[in-house]
């Protein structure tokens, strides 16, 4: 299927183990970063940058969902933790987007980020 070629990590640069290669942003990124990179605090995207400004400058404390991050949140809740790429199927979305709407909810901790074995779930904020 696939040559064996070694790919290193853009990030941190070590060789990623076959199967734990993720792209983000355009990077080639190991598990690792992968996981990192889902932080809203280092996100890539100029808009989330923004959107996390402008919920920091929010004093109300109340955070407003889209309809469609209200959607995954529930997806979530309702199934106690779904595996990242299921996830974005159930809701038929491009990576970028998926990306984008599951940072939103990872800042405002609806959701978690966490690893099962080799999979990425998402899981309900504590
Ligand atoms: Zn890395």
């Amino acid at each position: 299927l696939h040559k064996d070629v070694d790919v290193n990590c853009d990030k941190c640069e070590n060789k990623i183990q076959q199967g734990e290669q993720y792209e983000h942003c355009g990077q080639n990124l190991c598990e690792d970063c992968y996981m990192d990179a889902l932080s809203p605090t280092r996100i890539c995207n100029p808009w989330l940058v923004h959107s996390a400004k402008t919920l920091q400058d929010n004093t109300s404390g109340e955070l407003h969902l889209t309809e469609l991050q209200s959607k995954i949140h529930q997806e979530v809740v309702k199934t106690g933790g779904v595996e990242i790429n299921e996830l974005r199927d159930r809701f038929g979305l491009d990576e970028a987007e998926f990306e984008k709407q599951i940072a939103t909810l990872h800042h405002m901790e609806k959701i978690q980020a966490k690893k099962r074995d080799d999979l990425v779930m998402i899981e309900p904020g504590e």
